[in-house]
């Protein structure tokens, strides 16, 4: 009932100058009718290159982070207007390299969500332990109250409204990947906390894994029953590794 969702995270990398050509190629690489959903995540600055390539092609586009703020004085900063304008329709929220860098909180995490929401974008919510976290037996807590903080006063009136994304900090970019048992307990654990929050949607909420996902793991991981599918970083820069990922899907 869930469509698999292969969301793709480009983080700092490419030029807006090679997206076009990028997007065209994975056009042209993608399985027709395939099962999945297929979604790029870049930089704002590559959107508009990017949606000139697609047309009406079988790929969505989303941002990596929006401002809090719908508009006003915010030097740097990208409202979800904004994205949702350049021709984003999901964005991703809350990921690690944000909490870390940027020292985003859950507080700032759910104040942006709600303004995705706002802007008729699809959040991906990003949850996951540190290794210290999960070594001392808290990967558990720590998702349910990342995951619980980041979703406070939302509400759904359908919901394929919402992504999450589970995504051990450890394995991201790291190569280390969770294995497909403990990927798939936690996102039970996920989709059993989801019945409570988000009663008569649990079931329609989509709930990724993210963390080192490449070709060689990614069958495995997409066959658990909770895992509706990637968000995949490095893997998602090749068209080769991207399409052999959305084709286990
Ligand atoms: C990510 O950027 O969310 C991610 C999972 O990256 P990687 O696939 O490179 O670990």
């Amino acid at each position: 009932m869930r469509r698999p969702l292969i969301a793709g995270n480009w983080k700092m990398y490419k030029l807006p100058s090679e997206a076009g050509d990028w997007l065209t190629e994975l056009l042209a690489s993608l399985p027709r009718n395939g099962r999945a959903e297929v979604l790029i995540n870049v930089p704002a600055t590559h959107l508009a290159a990017m949606v000139r390539a697609l047309g009406d092609g079988p790929v969505a586009l989303g941002g990596q982070d929006l401002s809090a703020h719908d508009e006003g004085a915010y030097t740097g900063e990208i409202s979800g207007a904004m994205l949702r304008d350049a021709g984003a329709s999901f964005v991703i929220v809350g990921h690690s390299e944000r909490r870390a860098y940027h020292r985003e909180g859950d507080e700032l995490v759910n104040v942006k969500l709600l303004a995705a929401r706002r802007h008729g974008l699809v959040p991906i919510l990003c949850v996951g332990e540190t290794e210290a976290q999960r070594d001392a037996g808290d990967a558990e807590a720590v998702v349910l109250r990342q995951l619980e903080r980041g979703l406070a006063g939302l509400e759904l009136s359908e919901g394929t409204g919402l992504v999450v994304a589970y995504e051990p900090v450890w394995a991201i970019g790291t190569g280390r990947t969770a294995t497909a048992e403990d990927a798939q307990q936690m996102s039970a654990t996920v989709r059993n906390a989801l019945e409570g929050l988000l009663p008569r949607h649990a079931d329609e909420v989509r709930i990724l894994y993210g963390g080192s996902m490449k070709p060689a793991n990614a069958g495995e991981l997409l066959a658990q029953p909770d895992i509706d599918g990637g968000l995949i970083g490095g893997a998602s820069l090749d068209v080769t590794d991207l399409v052999t990922i959305v084709r286990a899907a």
